[in-house]
């Protein structure tokens, strides 16, 4: 056989991470995604998921996805722009865009093909975009398919922003200030108000990309905008419908002029298949049930605000968080992946995140609370960090 064929050139790549200590295996588990799960052969107590609600397992999606399978098949059958815009992609968009206050919704069909979809989209020479240096891989990416010019503000600076906003000021047609609502492995929110009032006195347009916040913060988990009350100032709100919503999509909320441009010029609209009827269905279902009740929300609340006072008392620090999203600082990237090791060996589920997800040196296990923990789950997920903890002579 031809050696090119080896693609030695990855191998050796894989060969270092072995070496840095950050190779892995994917995790398998079978059985739903809960808040204990059956991993690798074993139970254990699962702080990993974004599935903030219970509802990727939750009995009446369920329901509504076999129902729409029934009626409507297992696929779309082609793009949205040809024949794959079935009845319920559209009333999906229409309740969607009532609970989320805003006039217009436009369906993706993930959180990630959105951004990489929609910056492009909506920028063009001659544009800038100004985006916080932690925002998400997905905005970075759709943030390279941009053909406008870039710029990164440090995270969370209003005098950095400030400071670009002023160095950009009548260079450019429109400016573009690109935030994550929560930010996805630190757990602190993006400073709204701040940034709007900037955008606003700079004539610049904003996009708030709030995947860990829709589900989670707001009245019954509207999100960061709602939060903030900040209703009509924001131009591009993106969601998810894979995490808080525990299905799949995703999805830009904002004006009805947003809503037609993308969909003559959002590419993942024209060229990839609209989501499938099952995920459409338990998501209308799913968006019904958190608009009926604050009683996801509030245990989600719960939940987290006792997490985090626990892990605090033990001694650890779990940096800036101000949501569920609950990181637990390790620092060196082996050492973080050995205390996710230990920690699994006691039963408890958590990833170690580290470089290049994170910035070198500040390695982390990232606790996910949700809705379907236990006060159980989380005491002996609590007592687990605690025995690893001390061991690894991380905590007194
Ligand atoms: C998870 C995440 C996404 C991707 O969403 P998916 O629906 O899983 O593709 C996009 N942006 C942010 C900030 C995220 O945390």
């Amino acid at each position: 056989m031809n050696t090119i064929h080896e693609l030695s050139y990855l191998k050796e790549q894989i060969e270092e991470l072995k070496e840095q200590g950050v190779y892995r295996k994917l995790p398998v588990f079978d059985g739903p995604n809960a808040a204990r799960i059956h991993l690798n052969g074993k139970e254990v107590i699962n702080l990993s998921s974004n599935n903030y609600l219970g509802f990727a397992n939750h009995p009446r999606l369920k329901q509504a996805a076999i129902d729409a399978v029934e009626k409507y098949g297992v696929g779309a059958g082609a793009v949205r722009t040809i024949v794959g815009n079935m009845d319920i992609h559209e009333e999906l968009e229409r309740v969607l865009a009532e609970f989320k206050r805003e006039e217009a919704v436009m369906l993706f069909q993930s959180g990630f093909n959105c951004n990489a979809g929609t910056i492009q989209a909506i920028t063009d020479r001659g544009d800038v975009i100004i985006s916080d240096e932690l925002n998400h891989a997905s905005i970075i990416d759709g943030v390279r398919l941009s053909r406008a010019d870039k710029k990164v503000y440090k995270h969370s600076d209003m005098e950095d922003l400030r400071r670009i906003l002023e160095e950009c000021k009548g260079k450019y047609n429109t400016q573009l200030i690109i935030t994550d609502g929560v930010f996805s492995m630190d757990g602190d929110l993006a400073k709204l108000p701040e940034i709007v009032e900037l955008a606003e006195e700079y004539g610049a347009l904003t996009y708030v990309d709030d995947a860990h916040g829709s589900g989670v913060l707001g009245e019954n988990g509207r999100g960061t905008v709602d939060h903030f009350g900040l209703h009509g100032r924001v131009d591009f709100i993106i969601g998810t419908l894979s995490k808080a919503l525990g299905v799949i999509g995703g999805y830009v909320a904002g004006s009805k002029v947003m809503q037609e441009w993308l969909s003559h010029r959002g590419r993942p609209i024209l060229f990839s298949t609209s989501l499938p009827p099952a995920a459409v269905g338990a998501l209308i279902e799913g968006i019904e049930l958190l608009s009926s009740t604050d009683e996801f929300t509030k245990k989600l609340w719960d939940n987290a605000r006792f997490f985090k006072e626990e892990m605090k008392a033990l001694g650890f620090d779990t940096g800036q968080s101000e949501t569920p999203i609950t990181p637990v600082i390790i620092g060196e990237e082996g050492e973080t992946m050995a205390f996710s090791r230990a920690l699994l060996e006691e039963g408890v589920f958590v990833s170690g995140i580290v470089f290049p997800t994170v910035p070198k040196g500040t390695g982390r296990l990232r606790c996910m609370i949700t809705a379907e923990h236990s006060k159980e789950d989380l005491k002996e997920a609590l007592e687990a960090f605690a025995r690893v903890g001390r061991k690894m002579n991380l905590i007194p």
